[in-house]
């Protein structure tokens, strides 16, 4: 699945694509962004048994 990555900083796009891991430095501020996609697991589910909560439109 395609997903943009963006810079936890200054929120620029830095990428776009398919990505399970990377590292990318902004050419903006510099920040050192790692990039990880988390495909849901089981123990991931048992870790957040809380009910997730989406604010964040
Ligand atoms: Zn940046």
């Amino acid at each position: 699945m395609r997903q943009e990555i963006r810079c936890g900083q200054c929120n620029r796009l830095l990428a776009k694509g398919d990505v399970r891991e990377l590292e990318i430095k902004c050419r903006r501020c510099g920040t050192m962004n790692l990039v990880r996609t988390t495909r849901p697991s089981r123990e991931a589910r048992e870790a957040h048994s809380e009910k997730r909560v989406e604010n964040n439109r």
